[in-house]
C-alpha cells in the first residue's frame, strides 16, 4: 500500500505458531515489511522471531477487530496451525467487519501413500474410539491439546511428545512423555517408535515437512495410523507458499496453483 509521497504503509499482522509463519517473518523482515508477529502463548519459550512479538489471545473478534484498528494494520495473515480453527474463524470475522483483506498461509494436508495403512476421523473423541479395545502401546503424536479425548482409553499405553513438560496431571493413567521440539526426523522417530514397541500412531493432519516423520516411520513399521482430518474453517483466500503471500502483499493477482478458498 503506497501513500501519496510514495511510502510503503503496509503493515502485517502475522498469526503464528507455525514454521511456515516464521519463514514469512523471515522474509518480510529481510523485504522491509512492517509487521508484528502475534503468538497464542501457549509454549514456555517461543522461538524469537525477526519481527516485533506479541502474544496472547485479542479478546475474540470484537479484541481482534480493535487490535487490527488501533494498530493501523493494512493487511492480516493467518499463518496458524491448520487445527487452530478458532483463531482462523476470528481472523475471517475480523476481516470482514474491518475491511482489511486476509490471506491463509496453509500448507497442504497430507496425503496417505503406498505402504500406508491410515484411519481417517473427524475428531479427538473418533480417534479414541478408532483404537483398539485391548492394550496397545499408542504414539499420541496430537501435542498437548485434546489428550483428554483420550481419557475414553485408559487401558493403553501412550508415548506423548510435548514441547513443555507437563503443568498439571495428565489425563491418561498410562503414559510416557518425551520432550521434544520439531522438525523430527525419519531415523529418529523409527529408533523411538522402535523403543517404545509402538503399534498404533495417532496423528492430526497437520501437513508440511516437520511433523511427517513420524508417519514415514509408521510405513516402514506397517503400523496404522489414525488420521485426525483438518477442522473446517470459513472459505478465506489461502497461498500455500510464503512467495504467494508476499505476491499477495505487493498487489499482483495470486497465481492460479496458489488461489484457493
Ligand atoms: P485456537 O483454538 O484456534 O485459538 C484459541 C484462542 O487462542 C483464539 O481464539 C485466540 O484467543 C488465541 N490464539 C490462537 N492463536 C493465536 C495467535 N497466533 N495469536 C494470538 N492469539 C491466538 O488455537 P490453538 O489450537 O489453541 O492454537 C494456539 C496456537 O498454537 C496457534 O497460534 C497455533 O498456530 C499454534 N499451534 C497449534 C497447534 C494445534 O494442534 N492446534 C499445533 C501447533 C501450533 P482470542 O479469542 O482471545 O483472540
Amino acid at each position: 500500500m503506497i501513500d501519496s509521497q510514495g511510502s510503503d504503509m503496509t503493515r502485517v499482522l502475522l498469526l503464528g505458531g507455525t514454521t511456515e509463519a516464521g519463514l514469512l517473518a523471515r522474509a518480510l523482515s529481510q523485504t522491509g515489511v512492517d509487521g508484528v508477529y502475534s503468538y497464542a502463548g501457549r509454549t514456555e519459550a517461543p522461538v524469537s522471531q525477526p519481527l516485533p512479538q506479541r502474544v496472547g489471545g485479542f479478546g475474540g473478534v470484537a479484541g481482534l477487530v480493535d487490535y487490527l484498528r488501533a494498530e493501523g494494520i493494512t493487511h492480516l495473515v493467518d499463518a496458524t496451525h491448520p487445527f487452530a480453527a478458532q483463531m482462523s474463524k476470528n481472523a475471517v470475522e475480523a476481516a470482514g467487519i474491518t475491511g482489511i483483506p486476509l490471506i491463509a498461509l496453509e500448507r497442504p494436508a497430507w496425503q496417505p501413500g503406498p505402504g500406508d495403512r491410515w484411519i481417517s476421523v473427524q475428531s479427538g473423541a473418533e480417534a479414541a474410539q478408532a483404537l483398539p479395545g485391548e492394550a496397545s502401546r499408542v504414539f499420541l503424536a496430537i501435542g498437548r491439546q485434546g489428550l483428554g479425548d483420550y481419557a475414553a482409553a485408559p487401558q493403553h499405553d501412550y508415548l506423548l511428545r510435548l514441547v513443555d513438560p507437563p503443568t498439571v496431571a495428565l489425563p491418561l493413567p498410562r503414559a510416557r512423555v518425551v520432550i521434544a521440539k520439531g522438525p523430527f526426523r525419519f531415523e529418529d522417530d523409527l529408533a523411538l517408535m522402535r523403543e517404545h514397541g509402538t503399534q498404533i500412531v495417532v496423528a492430526k493432519n497437520a501437513g508440511g515437512e516437520g511433523a511427517r516423520a513420524k508417519l514415514e516411520a509408521a510405513r516402514e513399521l506397517g503400523l496404522t495410523v489414525v488420521m485426525i482430518d483438518r477442522p473446517r474453517v470459513p472459505p478465506r483466500p489461502v497461498s500455500a507458499t510464503v512467495q504467494g503471500v508476499l505476491d499477495w502483499l505487493h498487489g499482483p493477482a495470486l497465481s492460479g496453483t496458489d488461489r484457493g478458498v
